[in-house]
């Protein structure tokens, strides 16, 4: 609709900005677990002018009048939020994973209530407790982790559970690399009389073609990202049964209780992701997702790598470094000199501080986007325990990654 020479004409400045981190898109390998490309359409319909429309309420229920067509917006972008993830209720409002578990929290919970989240140092989110939040904040939280094998220990969940009585228990992570028993959260839950909150944020386009199990069973209510494994544009939604959602009112909670406006030209994006999730492509996407995953992960094994909990069940792994003089900044810094972008991730029980860490997290949405397979993921294994093994191997290492970019240019 509109292209980038529009802003060159107002804005230079941005403009040339814009035009270079598209270069550096291109010319990088992206391994952030939690970033994707977006398709031409997703990104067509956020840059379209329903930005320009004031929408507070929901569909029908408008406090402004010319939301005709934006109403047609939102209940499509509601509607095949709940085919997709086979439920009744979709709040599609969210601005963002974040906003949308905050909305939950202030609908299940008081102020001074008890929850019990993944800790933050052992793959959970800010937003599940953690004392920098919010939610750690004007809750009172409390965490669980993994085992020294790097698998949550439903056990121990449990006898947490039992110890500091939450009023809700959530499941769900940023940076952990295995299947979640939701069937088994639901059973703690019960046993403790808490409710279940599963954020399924990173997860979310691996349930949705079936390469994850689904928490819509179990979960009294569900979160989640739209832009990241799901490849829509940045936001979040809210999902449940209609019996939990006329009880716990999330849709009061979203607006007006933590939102005002919701960004129409976002929830349009959404609408578009999720007809695009709809149909059979995406269920190879998911597959070949978890393909590249495994196939990262076992070339990394195999090259004196190791990974916590030594492999891999979705679409991330965590590098730990323990083994290895270079900690996870230093690895993150190397990596980006090879043009490999990843982010620095503390290993449950980190020696190291958060700053500093010693592991990284490795993601393969972006790359199984860009139509990458598995054996270029061992070219990029190659490529990444190279560079660790030594700097000297970085020119070698950076023309492996300039092979595979320029073999797969940029989709969207
Ligand atoms: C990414 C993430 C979020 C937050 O998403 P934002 O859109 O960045 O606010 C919430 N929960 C989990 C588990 C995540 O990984």
């Amino acid at each position: 609709m509109y292209s980038i020479e529009e802003i060159e004409k107002t804005d230079p400045e941005i403009a040339e900005l814009i035009r270079r981190e598209v270069a550096r898109q291109n010319s990088h390998i992206e391994l952030i677990a939690s970033e994707n490309w977006v398709s031409k359409a997703v990104m067509a319909a956020m840059g379209s002018p329903l930005t320009n429309k004031y929408a507070e309420g929901y569909p029908g229920k408008r406090y402004y009048g010319g939301c005709v067509c934006v109403d047609g917006v939102e209940e499509l972008a509601i509607e095949r939020a709940k085919k997709l993830f086979q439920c009744e209720f979709a709040n599609v409002q969210p601005h963002s994973g974040a906003q949308a578990n905050m909305a939950v929290f202030f609908a299940m919970l008081k102020p001074g209530d008890a929850v019990l989240g993944m800790g933050l140092n052992h793959g959970g989110h800010l937003s599940h407790g953690s004392e920098a939040n919010l939610s750690g904040t004007y809750f009172k939280a409390f965490h669980y982790g993994v085992n020294e094998n790097g698998f949550i220990d439903y056990d121990e969940v449990l006898r947490i559970a039992k110890e500091c009585r939450p009023k809700l228990i959530v499941a769900g992570a940023s940076a952990y690399g295995r299947i979640i028993d939701f069937r088994r959260f639901r059973e703690i839950a019960d046993e403790v009389g808490a409710y279940l909150m599963v954020d399924i944020a990173h997860i979310a386009g691996l349930v949705a073609t079936g390469q994850h199990p689904s928490p819509m069973p179990y979960a009294h209510v569900v979160t989640s990202t739209t832009h990241k494994t799901l490849r829509g544009p940045r936001g979040g939604i809210i999902l449940s049964s209609q019996e939990n959602a006329e009880k716990f009112n999330f849709n009061k909670a979203v607006f007006p209780g933590i939102q005002g406006g919701p960004l129409m030209h976002v929830i349009a994006a959404k609408a578009v992701c999720f007809k695009e999730a709809l149909e059979p492509e995406f269920q190879e996407y998911g597959k070949n997702i978890v393909a590249n995953a495994k196939a990262l992960c076992s070339g990394l094994i195999s090259r004196n790598v190791n990974i916590v909990s030594g492999g891999t069940d979705n679409h991330l792994m965590l590098v730990d470094l323990r083994n290895r003089e270079v900690t996870g900044k230093e690895m993150e810094n190397m990596l980006d000199e090879v043009n490999i972008t990843c982010n620095k991730n503390a290993i449950p029980n980190d020696p190291r501080s958060p700053f500093v860490t010693s592991g990284v997290r490795l993601g393969t949405p972006a790359v199984t986007s860009r139509g990458m397979n598995p054996e270029d993921m061992d070219r990029i294994a190659e490529a990444i325990a190279m560079t660790l093994d030594s700097r000297d191997n970085m020119d070698k290492a950076r023309e492996i990654v300039k092979g595979l970019t320029e073999k797969y240019p940029l989709v969207g």
